[in-house]
């Protein structure tokens, strides 16, 4: 792909968010799945959703701006899910496994908040009002659910790996 411009930037770090975001509809049950904690259980599925509604705000922004979503693919997210792929092969107790799904959904939490920021900020440069907003929005969801997770480590699941067997 050519890149000539801010725009071009812009459309290629889209299409990147667009596969992470389809990776991780197939990779966050299998984290729930993997969860013995009912609310981290419950915090994988919640977010399952919202990662749906999130590949939908990128659909409406590639419609109005007359591109296709295809034709990248997120290697750091891969990478990122194949980091959790190796945890959930582990012989962990499951206080500890699910201490260590927190860190591994934290750093694609992360991967996200760093891209969803950068496209944020592109399209304000850019004048595209209604995609700065739908992306804000799509960041703040990711930055909540860090939160969430941090808090769900914080007070309990941290704590019971601790002493887990
Ligand atoms: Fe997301
Ligand atoms: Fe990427
Ligand atoms: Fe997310």
């Amino acid at each position: 792909m050519e890149m000539a411009n801010l725009q071009d930037l812009f459309v290629d770090c889209l299409k990147d968010l667009h596969n992470a975001e389809n990776q991780l509809v197939r990779a966050l049950p299998k984290m729930a799945k993997a969860a013995s904690n009912p609310d981290l259980k419950k915090a994988f599925e919640t977010h399952l959703e919202e990662t749906k509604g999130q590949i939908e705000r990128l659909d409406m922004i590639f419609e109005r701006l007359g591109e296709s979503p295809k034709g990248k693919k997120c290697l750091a997210m891969e990478g990122l899910i194949g980091e959790g792929k190796e945890l959930m092969e582990e012989d962990a107790e499951p206080e500890v496994m699910d201490a260590g799904l927190i860190g591994a959904s934290q750093k694609i939490e992360h991967y996200e908040i760093a891209g969803y920021g950068t496209v944020r900020t592109y399209a304000k440069l850019l004048g595209n009002d209604v995609a700065a907003k739908l992306l804000q929005k799509t960041l703040d969801e990711e930055g909540a659910t860090d939160k969430k997770l941090t808090a769900l480590a914080e007070s309990t699941i941290n704590i019971d790996a601790v002493e887990a067997d």
